[in-house]
Order: structure tokens, then C-alpha cells, then sequence
């Protein structure tokens, strides 16, 4: 079994504290890999050597530093094969989803390393003669990246593209539960020719590793992604410190169906974005909400197909739902189905969590169904599990009030023959994504990604906007007139 340091400045070490962790496979409950277990003092160590390095990388002309991620996604490609049944192995999605979040952080780093021949900015007349005015665009310096276990390829791709053709350094903390993704994607940037100390990662616990982050002097930006509670902590101390924060955060993702809809489509569009990596996706459906003259009927197909599938081994192709990614995940999700009973919401399929032979090793819970209202805890607060909360509307007007009636605010759908209708909802669903008849979960790279309400702060990863919270505007004026011209006075 393979043991794993701390990356600093370009080297394995051991973290200061000699203390060690395990990450291990969800579905057998077997060790993967060792690693260190970092904390404040290797938090000071890695942004030492990121403040060290930062003035050499920012110097760095941008499409160089572009073309060392392209170099990365081009070994990601030869190794997808790989990389995807890792993802597999120590997530727990099934693989072709393991596949998929490799392709996504390929996608994302293709993308953004044509951004280093961009880093657009302004220019623009100004008042006076002889005189030019435009923008540039600067990095940061030092950043710290915080990401969750869901994605552990793509969502540290999202934030270290962007980060790194911006020409910052980086502290990286990548989540517990998937240690052994991030050390594989630090080795693939080495390997595509990173300088040493340009990405720091260290691994350990978020109250002691990812707060230290968050507050240490010299780094000046963090960009979280996680669950609300611990994005509002990261929030609060950032800005106590002026910082500037990105953060993503979770989602009660709605797909409404109203009566002209395909049903065949709204049907298998449910079932990926309820079920698709075992519900655990920010951007999972986890509210169906249904017009009531189609309401039985799209139940019904819905429990019928949901019961077709077939949960087990992730790394086996047949396999359509894998578990969830760790014990306390599990817990979790069954706390949920059990509050979903004692409210009164009606169970109408699954609901266990599986016992016996191949399931007893690993975290497997069968993809749930609860006939719920609006307003129970199962259809406001984030599960992050295979739990769907079906819920009756009359007409569009009930679905998109119901729909916007928690805090988040991330993904959306509505499935509609109504042209009409399908505007309205984009101009009416309160969330950062609206999809029109398709499921709530498929982003796609090139595109801003990120929600409002509790969701988020603002900020949108990837597409054109990813650069924005790494980089700083400097705007610069250049006078050629050889005089001394006074901006609003009057001469
Ligand atoms: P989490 O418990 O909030 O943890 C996320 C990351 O933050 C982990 O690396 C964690 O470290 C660290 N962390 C936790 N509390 C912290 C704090 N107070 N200060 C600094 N770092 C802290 O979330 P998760 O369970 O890993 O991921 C699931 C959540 O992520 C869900 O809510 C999901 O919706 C959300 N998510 C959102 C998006 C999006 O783009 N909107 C994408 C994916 C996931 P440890 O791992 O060591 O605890």
C-alpha cells in the first residue's frame, strides 16, 4: 500500500506532526493509500513556498503557463482509462461517471489554457487628449483551493486551471474522503512540467488545515467548494480578513414537470439527475415536481424504472448506482429517510440501506422515493444522497413557487412543450442554472457555473468568468501628451 507526504515546494514530505491518515474504497471498505496529516504549521510551510515561488510563475508569459495545462490534459487523456476507475475506486461513482469526472477536468483544462492567450482587458477613449486608458489583468499571488470529495478531479480542475494561467500559486486542501485523486492530479501537473512550489497541497483536517488556510496572511484569495455550513465558516473568517472568497456551495435542485411534457424524457431525465452518482452532486435532482394530471402517471414509470436498477460493484460496467462515499455519508442519508417517515412523507420505493453479499463491506443505500409536500425536511435541506422528494403541484405558477421556496439556488429544470412557459421559467426559477427538458445535473465547461441564494456569493466558476476570482483589474493610464492634464477641472 502506498504512503503519501505533504507536496511542498516540489517534494513528498512527511508533515510536521508525523501524524497520518487513511483513505479508503467505499465500496469494500478496504485502505487505499496512507497519507500525512498536515496542520498549521505545514499550511505555513506551503504558503512559504508558494509566496516563494509566485513572483517566478507570475512572470511566466500566460500562454506558457497555458501550455503546461494543456501538457496535463494531455496525459489525463492517455491515463483516462486509469484515472477513471481511481475516481471509481476511491469515490464510489460508477465508472463511467468516474470517466466522465476525468473528462470534465480535461474539458476544463483544454479550455482554460486558451485563456492564457486571453486574460482580456479594456481599452477605452479617454477625456482628455493624448492620452490612453485600459485595463490589465494581474493575479492574486497566493491562493488557497478548498474542494470536496464529489468531484476530486474535475472540481480541483476547475479551480487550479484558472488559478494557475492567472499566474498565482496555490495551496491546495483536497477533501479527506478523496486524497488519493488529488495527490495523482498534483503528480500529472508535475509531471506536465509545473515549477516546484507553484501548487502546495496538503492534505489533514478541515478544521485545522482548511482553516489555516483560510486565514493565513499571504494568501489572499480562497475559493471553496463544499456545504453551506462549512462555506459560511470559510466566509467568515475570510472576510474578518478582507479576503477574497468564491465559494460554491450546495444545492435542493427541483426538475418540474408540467402536464404537456414528454413524460418518456422527464422520466429518464429524473431518474440520471436523482440517481446519477448516487445522488451525491451538488447540482443533483432532489424535488420532482409534477403537474397533478401527470403526476400519477410519471410516478408510476418513474418507481418502475427506478426498481430496474442495478446497484452494486461501481467498477462493474452493468452497474448503474453505486454507494455512497462514506459511512458518516450513509448515516446521514438514513437519518434523512428516517425523518422523511416521521414527518409523514409516503416511502414509495426504496428506503433501506442493503445488507448481504456483495453490499456488506460498503456504503449502499437503494435509490429512494418519498411522496412528499412542500415545506418537510426531505424536500427543503440538502440530502446529498439517492433520495427523491416527489411533490404534486396544480399549474406553473405552484410549481415555480414551490421551486424557489428554499434557500439554495443552483440547478433547475422544467420539462415543457410550451414555449411560453419554458421562457418564463428562466426568467422566474431562482437559481443559477436553468435547464429546458433536461435533468439538472450535465454543465458543461465553457459556461459560468454557480448558483444564487445560499448557494453561492456571487462567484461563477468556470467558462469566461472563471479567471475573475483569481485575477485582480488594474486599470492604467498612459498620457503621450507631454503636459500635465487634469482630469474634471476645469481649465
Ligand atoms: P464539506 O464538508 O463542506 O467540505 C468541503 C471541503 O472543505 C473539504 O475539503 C473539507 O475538509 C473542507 N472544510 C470543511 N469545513 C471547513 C472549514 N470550516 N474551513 C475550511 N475548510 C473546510 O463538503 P463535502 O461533504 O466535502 O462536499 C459536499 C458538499 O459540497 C455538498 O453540500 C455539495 O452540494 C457541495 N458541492 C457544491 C458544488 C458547487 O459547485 N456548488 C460542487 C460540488 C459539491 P475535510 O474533507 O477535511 O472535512
Amino acid at each position: 500500500m502506498k504512503e503519501y507526504g505533504l507536496y511542498i515546494d516540489g517534494q513528498w514530505v512527511p508533515s510536521i506532526s508525523g501524524r497520518t491518515f487513511q483513505t479508503m474504497s467505499p465500496t469494500t471498505d478496504e485502505v487505499l493509500a496512507t497519507f500525512a496529516e498536515g496542520g498549521r504549521e505545514d499550511v505555513e510551510k506551503a504558503a512559504k513556498a508558494a509566496s516563494k515561488s509566485s513572483l517566478k510563475w507570475r512572470a511566466l508569459p500566460a500562454p506558457k503557463r497555458g501550455e503546461i495545462l494543456l501538457r496535463a490534459a494531455s496525459i489525463m487523456r492517455r491515463r483516462k482509462e486509469e484515472l477513471g476507475k481511481l475516481v471509481t475506486s476511491e469515490m464510489g461513482k460508477v465508472i463511467s461517471e468516474g470517466k466522465g469526472d476525468v473528462q470534465e477536468a480535461i474539458d476544463l483544462l483544454e479550455y482554460i489554457a486558451g485563456e492564457g492567450r486571453r486574460l482580456f482587458g479594456e481599452t477605452t477613449p479617454s477625456e482628455l487628449r493624448h492620452k490612453f486608458c485600459m485595463t490589465v489583468r494581474q493575479p492574486v499571488g497566493v491562493v488557497g483551493l478548498i474542494t470536496p470529495w464529489n468531484f476530486p478531479f474535475a472540481v480541483p480542475c476547475w479551480k487550479l486551471g484558472p488559478a494557475l494561467v492567472s499566474g498565482n500559486a496555490v495551496v491546495y486542501k483536497p477533501a479527506s474522503l478523496t486524497p488519493l485523486c488529488a495527490a495523482t492530479l498534483v503528480g500529472i501537473l508535475e509531471e506536465a512540467g509545473l515549477p516546484p512550489g507553484v501548487v502546495n497541497m496538503v492534505t489533514g483536517p478541515a478544521d485545522r488545515v482548511g482553516v489555516a488556510i483560510v486565514e493565513h496572511p499571504d494568501i489572499g484569495a480562497v475559493s471553496f467548494t463544499g456545504s453551506v455550513a462549512s462555506g459560511r465558516d470559510v466566509y467568515m473568517r475570510a472576510s474578518a480578513l478582507l479576503k477574497r472568497v468564491g465559494l460554491e456551495m450546495g444545492g435542493k435542485n427541483p426538475q418540474i414537470v408540467l402536464e404537456d411534457a414528454d413524460l418518456s424524457l422527464a422520466v429518464e431525465g429524473a431518474l440520471f439527475g436523482a440517481f446519477g452518482t448516487a445522488g451525491q452532486r451538488c447540482t443533483a435532482t432532489s424535488r420532482l415536481i409534477l403537474h397533478e394530471n401527470i403526476y400519477d402517471d410519471m410516478l408510476q414509470r418513474l418507481v418502475s424504472r427506478t426498481e430496474s436498477l442495478k446497484i452494486g460493484d461501481p467498477l462493474d460496467p452493468a452497474i448503474d448506482v453505486g454507494p455512497v462515499c462514506s459511512r458518516e455519508q450513509e448515516d446521514k442519508i438514513m437519518r434523512y429517510i428516517q425523518a422523511g417517515k416521521e414527518e409523514g412523507a409516503k416511502l414509495v420505493t426504496g428506503g433501506t440501506k442493503l445488507t448481504g453479499e456483495p453490499y456488506d463491506k460498503g456504503f449502499f443505500i437503494e435509490p429512494t422515493i418519498f411522496e412528499a409536500a412542500h415545506g418537510m425536511r426531505i424536500a427543503r435541506e440538502e440530502i446529498f444522497g439517492p433520495v427523491l422528494s416527489v411533490i404534486k403541484v396544480r399549474d406553473y405558477e405552484e410549481a415555480v413557487r414551490v421551486a424557489n421556496d428554499v434557500e439554495y439556488g443552483l440547478s433547475s429544470s422544467i420539462y415543457t412543450a410550451d414555449l411560453n412557459l419554458a421562457f418564463r421559467a428562466i426568467d422566474e426559477l431562482e437559481a443559477g442554472i436553468t435547464y429546458i427538458n433536461a435533468p439538472t445535473i450535465g454543465a458543461e465547461v465553457h459556461l459560468p457555473f454557480g448558483g444564487v441564494k445560499n448557494t453561492g456569493n456571487g462567484a461563477r466558476e468556470a467558462g469566461s468568468t472563471a479567471i475573475e476570482e483569481f485575477t485582480e483589474i488594474k486599470t492604467v493610464f498612459i498620457d503621450y501628451s507631454g503636459a500635465l492634464q487634469k482630469a474634471q477641472i476645469d481649465e
